[in-house]
């Protein structure tokens, strides 16, 4: 498959090219040449198949052409080795939990699979030259990736952090892992570690010294396999008999994982519609009120994974939909919310049905609440384990949440980190002298 910049159709590269790059030579984002759809006979068996099996026939559209199909099942099964539920909060409302991977966050399938993916490029190539990740990460993304890479053979994953502004339990998720991957604390803010990952890959001196690459959304090959998520939620939704009318609420920042659940409708999976649901960053939102996409600095928030000022995967959409706003407003509609309403949300769902939403996942259910109409049934992805973001969620719900076995086991392990400045030619120096 052919895959192009969303700046420059004839800007073209391989699967190969696109994985290893990232981002395209135009800082364009890499799109697949064609969605192809998926037949009738697929859609009508669905809810019979595993989660494995469905990614597998999703997997075979995108990477069939350059993967052999049994390579590609490998790196399928390998990756999903843990369920995705649909779990009934009340009627008409479902809550599809993509927290059960290792890190408990949705980012940790599209790690496993670049991971594996890369991994596999890396062997068919034969050579023996190391490839080198770099990931600068606000929480989320650095211990998804981390542990997608744990242990996988000529790659080594630096993750740059800000110093004292990660959780304590995110940052044990990195930290505590030792073999292919260093955890650099740089003494800055997140846009710091992004600025220093930046400049690495600028940088000719360094890129001939040593293989470098970015693991971040844009990456096609974290943001393809998330669209597994819409086809196994649909599934499960049929196997219950509440397949029509779906509507799915993705609660969103960068936006790379509702434009992979957009690609999916585009592959014929029936979906009705989907909802965004942003927290204050709501520049989405304001793009469908006005048709103007206005980039704004981020605002922090208690849902902090969502707060994008300017949303990468934006550029697919634009370019889906062919720059217009009211095709994509036919497909998609915004919500947003503010952190009094998400603490609130987070209380009235606690009270009234005893399930517990992290702040992403609120956005995501109010958004359905507020959005639904008659005889629609709606989904919303919960993006990450409320233990996760345990302050926030037991302050407002007056009770302790209980930390799940697979976060407790990082929080016994040792920190292992390398304090750098954010001084560019500091980080230079370590990664040549290592
Ligand atoms: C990354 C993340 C999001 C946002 O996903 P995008 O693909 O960036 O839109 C939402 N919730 C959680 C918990 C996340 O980690």
């Amino acid at each position: 498959m052919i895959y192009y910049s969303t700046n420059n159709k004839e800007n073209t590269a391989s699967l190969e090219q696109a994985v290893v790059t990232g981002l395209a030579s135009d800082r364009g984002l890499y799109m697949p040449e064609k969605l192809k759809a998926l037949p009738k006979e697929f859609f009508d068996n669905i809810q019979n198949l595993s989660f494995q099996e469905i990614a597998f026939e999703v997997a075979k559209a995108f990477f069939g052409e350059d993967v052999p199909a049994e390579d590609l099942k490998k790196i399928v099964y390998d990756t999903l080795a843990f369920e995705t539920p649909v779990v009934k909060v009340e009627d008409n409302i479902y809550s599809l939990e993509l927290f059960h991977g290792p890190t408990l966050a949705f980012k940790d399938v599209g790690g496993r699979f670049m991971a594996r993916l890369l991994g596999y490029f890396n062997a068919k190539e034969g050579n023996d030259r190391l490839v080198n990740v770099l990931v600068a990460t606000s929480g989320d993304t650095g211990s998804a990736v981390a542990n997608g890479f744990l242990g996988v053979p000529g790659i080594h994953v630096y993750v740059l952090y800000p110093k004292g502004k990660v959780s304590p339990i995110q940052e044990c998720q990195f930290t505590t892992l030792g073999q292919n991957i260093t955890a650099i604390e740089v003494d800055g803010v997140f846009d710091d570690c992004q600025a220093l990952v930046k400049a690495a890959f600028m940088d000719k001196e360094l890129n001939a010294h040593m293989k470098l690459t970015s693991a971040n959304s844009i990456n096609v090959a974290r943001f393809l396999p998330q669209s597994f998520y819409y086809f196994n939620a649909y599934a499960q939704m049929k196997a219950k008999g509440l397949a029509d009318d779906l509507v799915v609420c993705v609660p969103s920042g960068n936006f790379g994982n509702i434009t992979s659940g957009i690609f999916g409708m585009k592959m014929g999976l029936p979906i009705k519609r989907f909802i965004a649901a942003n927290n204050s960053n709501d520049i989405f939102y304001n793009y469908l009120q006005t048709g103007k996409y206005s980039p704004k600095a981020s605002v922090q928030t208690i849902a902090n994974a969502m707060d994008v000022g300017d949303p990468s995967n934006f550029a697919r959409i634009y370019d889906l939909y062919k720059g217009s706003r009211d095709a994509v407003a036919a497909d998609v509609s915004g919500a947003r919310f503010s952190d009094d309403q998400i603490r609130e949300t987070i209380k009235d769902v606690f009270t009234r049905t005893g399930y517990l939403c992290d702040p992403h996942g609120a956005c995501g259910y109010r958004a359905l609440k507020e959005g639904l109409k008659p005889g629609e049934t709606g989904v919303f992805l919960e993006t990450a384990h409320p233990a996760k973001f345990k302050d926030t969620v037991e302050k407002v719900i007056g009770q302790q949440v209980e930390i799940p076995a697979k976060l407790a086991a990082f929080m016994k392990g040792k920190k292992q980190s390398v304090a750098l400045s954010k001084n560019f030619e500091d980080f230079k120096k370590f990664l040549i002298e290592r």
